[in-house]
């Protein structure tokens, strides 16, 4: 029964096409003042760029960017815990279109649709302490997290989680 109801939020609903729609129309009434490109020729100014994101905590590391999309100023620090790990010194940020990242590098990717599911659960969860109440629209919430295909999400190179 949890497997039905999860397969019938899941599958093309015409509420998700209705939001895919309304953020393929919101991209394209925004990408006039958006189209500038970068001086490299890209839409962000961040693409395929090596960040130095540092937490006060003492940790630091440089994240690389992927593609050309945003990344995320503070994320949660691996160290600490804390959401302090910042992106710092910008004028260090290097073009690095070729870079391969080392086994353990954490790096900027495209958000998934599945994934943003998988936040919203794990966001809803967390903050009901496990009674979701009746009717959480959890599709809604991973729309809102998806974003349209427009956010970034953080990944650790070289490992797979299981599956
Ligand atoms: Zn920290």
């Amino acid at each position: 029964m949890q497997r039905k109801s999860y397969a019938a939020q899941t599958m093309g609903t015409r509420e998700l096409r209705r939001a895919a729609q309304r953020s393929a129309e919101k991209r394209a009434t925004a990408a006039p003042v958006n189209r500038q490109l970068s001086d490299r020729g890209h839409q962000h100014n961040e693409a395929f760029c090596l960040m130095w994101y540092a937490c006060e905590c003492g940790h630091r590391e440089r994240i690389w960017n992927s593609r050309d999309g945003v990344t995320a100023f503070g994320v949660q620090c691996p160290s600490c815990k804390e959401p302090k790990l910042r992106h710092v010194n910008w004028n260090l940020d290097q073009y690095a279109p070729d870079h391969v990242p080392a086994p353990g590098q954490r790096v900027w990717i495209d958000l998934t649709r599945d994934r943003a599911l998988e936040i919203a659960r794990r966001t809803v969860n967390q903050v009901a302490k496990g009674n979701v109440p009746v009717g959480t629209d959890l599709n809604r919430i991973a729309d809102a997290v998806y974003n349209g295909g427009m956010s970034p999400d953080l990944v650790v190179y070289g490992y797979v989680e299981a599956v």
